[in-house]
């Protein structure tokens, strides 16, 4: 592999969030660069609330080429873009920031980096299935939109409040069949399913031992996925394994959100592999540092 340097031809980005020190993004990105010979580089800034529009502005002044934002900025920065794609509009959040000579564009990859990684990793095609969303939060919105618009036959979506499930559904509902549901609903659907989809906190570190639902009619003909991917194998998934059923885990997800931002900040094939390999040394090392 090349030597790497950064200099005054390096192309620049980064993620805002706060907190951040946590991220895996630079690992992931700047991997991705050298694998693929490129004079850029990739950097993680601690942004609060009260800076995020002089930052944004910062992507202009000092010629970023991209950002990703992340909690708790996606949908307060879509007020200093200045066009957001219509996906990311629908979705009411922006993760990815593409700046074309001063033009700044915001962009959701999380929903069909969710999309992409369940067909590539699960082998899961979505178009004609029916699914069965746990969740109506931020993360639940861009994967019912990829779902929906990849051609789900139906989309239903529980949650604890379950006004948000409605709220959801309808904002799905002239690309699919939708209902928004409370828990107690879901003897009425789950027999229809083809995919259970976890979009909650619940079973996420340190509460490893936490399931959100009665997993006892899960079965051998469903798929079922956990955007948690701290722990990479959660209860959820525990017990659908058991029951024969096949499962899908988060890091797929976080990993093509980014492979999709890379991709529309270089026009290039993202290495996945590479990426991927990043991913997990960079999980592996803060392991051994804890
Ligand atoms: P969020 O906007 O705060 O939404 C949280 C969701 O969890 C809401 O539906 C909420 O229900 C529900 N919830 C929380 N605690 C609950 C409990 N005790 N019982 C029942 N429901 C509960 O969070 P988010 O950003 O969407 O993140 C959700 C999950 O997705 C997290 O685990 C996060 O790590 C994961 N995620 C993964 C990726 C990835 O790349 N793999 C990306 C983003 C997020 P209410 O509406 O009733 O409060």
């Amino acid at each position: 592999m090349k030597q790497w340097l950064i200099d005054t031809g390096t192309v620049m980005h980064g993620v805002f969030g706060d907190p951040v020190k946590h991220s895996k993004s630079p690992a992931m990105h700047n991997r991705a660069f050298r694998e693929l010979g490129l004079n850029a580089a990739y950097a993680a800034f601690h942004v609060t609330p009260d800076r995020l529009k002089a930052a944004v502005e910062g992507i202009r002044a000092l010629g970023f080429r991209g950002v990703n934002v992340t909690i708790p900025h996606k949908l307060d920065v879509m007020n200093y873009l200045d066009e957001i794609e219509e996906s990311a509009q629908a979705i009411g959040a922006v993760n990815t920031i593409v700046n074309d000579n001063g033009k700044l564009t915001g962009y959701n990859t999380d929903g069909i980096g969710y999309v992409r990684s369940l067909k590539e990793e699960a082998g899961f095609d979505v178009k004609g299935k029916k699914v069965l969303m746990l969740g109506a939060g931020g993360a639940a919105r861009g994967v019912a939109y990829a779902l929906a618009k990849e051609g789900a036959a139906a989309v239903y979506i529980a949650n604890r409040t379950e006004a948000k499930a409605v709220e959801l559904a309808d904002m799905i509902g002239s690309m699919t069949v939708s209902a928004g549901i409370s828990y107690g609903q879901l003897k009425e659907v789950q027999d229809q399913v083809d995919l259970v989809v976890h979009n909650t906190s619940v079973g996420m570190h340190p509460n490893v031992d936490e399931v959100l639902i009665d997993t006892s009619w899960f079965h051998e003909g469903l798929t079922v996925s956990d955007l948690i991917y701290n722990p990479p194998v959660t209860r959820l998934l525990r017990e659908a394994q058991a029951r024969g059923a096949k499962t899908h885990g988060g890091l797929g997800m976080f990993i093509y959100q980014g492979v999709y931002a890379f991709e529309y900040w270089t026009s290039l094939p993202a290495p996945v592999d590479a990426m991927r390999e990043a991913v997990l040394e960079a999980f592996r090392s803060e392991a051994g540092r804890s």
